[in-house]
Parts: C-alpha cells; structure tokens; sequence
C-alpha cells in the first residue's frame, strides 16, 4: 500500500513537470511564432527587426519568469502546505505513539494487579491465610486424586485428623493473636517431622489434617503418629505461661474403612471425636463399630429431646458429711432419666450428649428448678445452712437463662442463694475459662457457693484454684480409692487439703467407701466427705427419712 503510494506521488510530479515544461514549451512557442510574424508583418527594416527582437526576447523572459514564479510560487505553497500537515500528522503520531506507551505501562500495571489478585484468589481458596497451609478444600481435593491413583495401582493410604486438647483454654488466656502465632509455631515444627509425600493441612481451629500415602501396614502410621506426638510434648512458653500441650488424633484408612474422600475424612473425625470423648492425650483408630455408636447417640438426642415434657427425669440426694459436725450438711442432686423403652439412663451416657447438642440449657434449668422446689419443702425439716450443690456444665454458663432464673427466684423470696451451691468440674471450667470466671463471679455476687469437682483427674492446675472464684474442691473418687495410708496419693491429698485451707477454700471428698478411707482422710483435715460409706444416691424421700429429722408435721411424699 506504501509502496503504490510512492509511485502515485512519483506520477504526480512527473505529470506536474510535465505540464509546467509543456505549458512553457506552448506558450515560448506560440509567442515565438505569432510575435515573429506580427512582427514581419509591422516592419521589414532589419535594424527595427533586431531592435523590436531583443525587447520582444526581454518581455518573453520577464514574462516567462513570471509566470515559472507563479507556478513555483504555487507549487512551493502546496509543498510548504502539505509539510505543515506532514508535520502535524507526525506531531498527532507521536502524541498517539505516546498515549499508545501510558496505556500499555498502565494495562501492563492492570495484568500485574489482575494476576497477584488472581492468585491472592487462588491462595484463599485453598491455603489457610494463619499457617499458609493448604486448607479443608485443597485437602479434600488432593484426598480425592490420591485415592483415585491408589485406586488403580491398589495401595492404602492414611487420613489422620489431630486436634490439640483444650486449645480454647489458651486462646481465652494468651488471646487470639499469641495463640494463633502458636499455631503458626506449631504448623512449621509439624512441617519438619512429616516424611515426603505426606500432604498437612489446616483444616479449621486447632485442627490439622494429613494424608498419609503409601502405607503398608500400621507401623508405619504408629512411627508417624508418634513423630506427630513429640512435636507436641514439653512445655511450652507463652506470656508468663507454661503450657502442657496434649493432642487427640483419629485415623481412618483407605480401602479398609472408605473408599471415598468424603467418608474417609467423616471417619478420620469420628475417631478423633472418640480419642477425644475417651480422654484425650491419645489417637484412636476408626472402627466400623463407632457408626453403631453414632446411631446410638442419635437415638439417646432424640430422645432427650422429649424427656423434659414427659417427666422422665427425676433427681436422688447423695447426702454430704461435715466430718467435724458429725452430720449430714448437705446433698448433692444427681440426675436420673427414667427412659420408656430402654429403661434407666446413666448420666455419664446421656449428660455429655445433652451438652453436645445444647439441651443441657433446658435440662440444667429443669434440674435448679426441682433442686430448688425440694429445698424449699425440706425448709421446715433441715437447717438453714443446710445445702443442695448441682451439677452445672460450661454450656449453661454460655447460656444466660440460667442465671436470670437465679435472679428472678431470689428476688421474689423463692430462692435462697446460701441453700444452692454449684458444682463445675475443671475440664468444663477449662473449656472456656473467661465464661466460667464471670459466671462463678455473678453467682458468688448473688450468695451462692461454687464447688470444683472430679479434682484430681485432667488438668488438676493449682494454678486454678487461685484464678477460679470456688469455696470449695471435691477431690475426685478415683484419688480416693488408690488411697491407702503412706500412698503416694495419701500425701498429694495431705498437700492439696493444706494448700486450699490457705487459700480459704472447703475440701469434699467423694467415693468415699471404706472407713479406712474415711480415717485418713479426717487425720488429713479434709473437711465433708460423700460416697457410699455414708449412703448411695437416693431418692427425695428416702433421703429425707434418712438424713432429715422428723416432725410431726410433715405430711409425707
Ligand atoms: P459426679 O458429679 O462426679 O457425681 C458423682 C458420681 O459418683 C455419681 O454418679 C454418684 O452416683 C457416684 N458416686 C457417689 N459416691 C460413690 C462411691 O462411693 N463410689 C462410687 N463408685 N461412685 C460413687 P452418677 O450419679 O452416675 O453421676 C455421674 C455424673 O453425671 C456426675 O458425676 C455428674 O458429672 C453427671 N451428672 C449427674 N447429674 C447431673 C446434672 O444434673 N447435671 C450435670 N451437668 N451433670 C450431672
Ligand atoms: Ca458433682
Ligand atoms: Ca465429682
């Protein structure tokens, strides 16, 4: 096209040159001839000839040359015309040229901004922004493609979910910032244990997901659970703290227990929860029984759910012993659930599930209520100081129901604070130490007193006993029964009843069964004791036979 171009515009001045020499050579030519014979016609006389010729030949020249000036004259302003546009277009190129640069520096900024967000998309998506671990998605995916390999070359694969015990605990008292550089800390020490191959994820919280591929038999997940294990042991260091970190692992295994990502990870968490509900500071493998199990606590969920409005709970009195008074100051209420079809419910089966699935709000409520109303029917028959303590989860805490009932009763005179107290034990205190610390405070402000129970199992922090708000500890009944004189937990006890008397707090000692226990522990200062010594847990009436003196007026159950 540029090429034509320049042809055309040799054409041009060809043609232009053409007609300025073609006009020029008409023009010379028809003066030459016309003035010739004009002038043979005006004169013979050869001297007027070559007088008359030489002016003729001066006015061709002037007139020539006026007329090649304007020609040029004209040519030059189209020239000098087209220059100027030439130098305008260039000047409008260049600018372009110009802005064409900018707008390809700033879209070339725009992919820049467009690919980091891109894969700041790409990094949320599937790597935990705390850790920079992949994440529950990347993990389930990658679960996926390693099965789907493992499913033509016939290998097993591990999925093991691990959780650190009581990690709310360190949260609530270092805050979130510390604990989640702990998490930080923890991720890259996991990092430097694994073998090659083995992929870690954050799955969520405390919780870390690996996939353990190619495995031949358990050992080679046992040397992995416990390099896993040690990355945990010892203590650790945090804002004046020294923290003793457990963690709860669970394991399912692909073919043997799923042969799909989703059920193995579902199966992998089953068997955490169970190394969880069992203890913690262990891992446990999943068994097809554990389904069984889930049925199980379905079933007993559903049918709590009914067992408020049925009225199939009910309350026993296990009596409290004052080993100084020689009397019975007190009982603690324990709940019974009279099932319809399978008959008497152990609490142990049914209280942790009724807090998993937060009808112990309801339930707790039902149980301070009924606790009350007996108090309040054995007024005429016990002493002022005379007391109930019920048990209470961390759940009901969360929960403001159960202390606005508090509240109401004392106000209207139906509730009197110092007959009510109120047991927690440690490891639901631990749960979340901030709620139970302005619980406990509000319930002491409102008179009632606060007992620590099953002390002496999981944590047993002395560190509690100053920072939780109790007036009393019950020691745990398993203490009590590897008691014997001169035993080791003899002298821890000894220790533990001077230690709370220091700091003014009442110790209660619980499975209590032999006198031998009952001697040791009265020469050891503890203050009640309860247990089958005194009596087993039994029912209002009864106790009320028992332990309540009689009057006349008392018109019976
Ligand atoms: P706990 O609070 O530690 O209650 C003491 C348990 O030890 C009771 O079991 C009682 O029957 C048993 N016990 C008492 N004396 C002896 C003894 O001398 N030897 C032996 N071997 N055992 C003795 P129970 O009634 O089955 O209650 C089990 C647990 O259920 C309670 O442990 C408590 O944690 C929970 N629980 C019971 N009622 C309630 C309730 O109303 N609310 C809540 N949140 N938990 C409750
Ligand atoms: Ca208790
Ligand atoms: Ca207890």
């Amino acid at each position: 096209m540029f090429k034509s171009n320049k042809n055309d515009k040799k054409i041009t001045i060809y043609k232009d040159a053409l007609r300025i020499t073609l006009i020029y050579t008409i023009i010379a030519s028809l003066w030459i001839f016309f003035s010739d014979s004009l002038l043979g016609k005006i004169t013979k006389d050869i001297n007027d000839i070559k007088y008359i010729s030489m002016y003729k030949g001066l006015f061709f020249v002037f007139i020539t040359s006026a007329l090649l000036f304007f020609l040029i004259k004209s040519k030059l302003f189209e020239i000098n015309k087209s220059h100027i546009k030439l130098a305008k277009s260039y000047q409008n190129l260049k600018n372009t040229h110009q802005k064409l640069i900018i707008i390809k520096k700033e879209l070339n900024e725009q992919y820049k901004a467009l690919k980091s967000s891109h894969e700041k998309l790409i990094r949320n998506a599937y790597y935990d922004f705390i850790t920079g671990l992949p994440n529950r998605i990347l993990f389930y995916e990658m679960l996926e493609e390693m099965i789907n390999i493992h499913k033509k070359n016939k290998k097993r694969l591990a999925v093991i979910y691990l959780d650190i015990d009581n990690f709310k605990t360190i949260n609530d008292i270092v805050g979130h910032i510390k604990a989640d550089n702990l998490l930080r800390e923890f991720s890259q020490k996991l990092l430097t244990v694994i073998k090659d191959g083995v992929f870690l994820s954050r799955i969520g919280g405390d919780e870390f997901g690996f996939i353990v591929p190619e495995i031949n038999d358990n050992i080679d997940i046992e040397h992995c659970l416990k390099k896993l294990n040690g990355v945990f042991r010892g203590e650790w260091k945090l804002d004046n703290y020294d923290f003793f970190i457990s963690i709860s692992m669970g394991i399912s295994i692909y073919p043997d227990d799923a042969y799909d990502a989703a059920t193995l990870v579902q199966n992998a968490d089953i068997a955490l929860n169970k190394a969880k509900t069992s203890g913690k500071n262990k891992w446990c493998y999943f068994q097809k029984e554990f389904n069984v199990e889930i049925i199980k606590i379905n079933e007993i969920e559903n049918g709590l759910r009914h067992a408020l409005s049925n009225n199939e709970f009910y309350l026993v009195y296990q009596p409290i012993y004052k080993i100084s008074d020689e009397k019975v100051k007190g009982a603690e209420a324990l709940l019974r659930w009279q099932h319809p079809q399978k008959g008497m419910i152990s609490p142990n089966d049914f209280i942790p599930i009724a807090e998993n699935s937060g009808l112990i709000i309801p339930i707790g409520n039902w149980v301070l209520k009924d606790a009350n109303r007996q108090i309040n029917e054995w007024k005429s028959l016990c002493r002022d100081d005379f007391s109930i303590s019920i048990n209470t989860s961390i759940k009901q805490f969360q929960d403001s129901s159960f202390l606005n009932i508090i509240k109401e009763f004392s106000s209207v005179g139906l509730l009197n604070p110092n007959n009510i107290n109120i047991e927690i034990t440690e490891t639901s205190a631990m749960e979340d130490v901030e709620t139970t610390i302005n619980a406990l405070y509000n319930l002491k402000e409102l008179g009632l007193k606060v007992i620590l129970d099953d002390f002496g199992i999981g944590y047993s922090s002395l560190n509690y006993l100053q920072t939780l708000p109790i007036d009393m500890l019950k020691i745990d009944k398993s203490f009590i029964m590897s008691m014997m004189e001169a035993s080791k937990e003899t002298k821890i006890i000894k220790n533990l009843i001077e230690l709370a008397h220091v700091l003014r707090i009442e110790v209660v000692a619980e499975g209590v069964e032999t006198e031998e226990q009952f001697k040791i522990l009265k020469d050891q200062g503890c203050d009640y004791i309860q247990g089958y010594l005194i009596s087993k847990p039994i029912s209002a009436g009864e106790f009320r036979d028992k332990f309540l003196p009689k009057k006349s007026h008392y018109d019976g159950q």
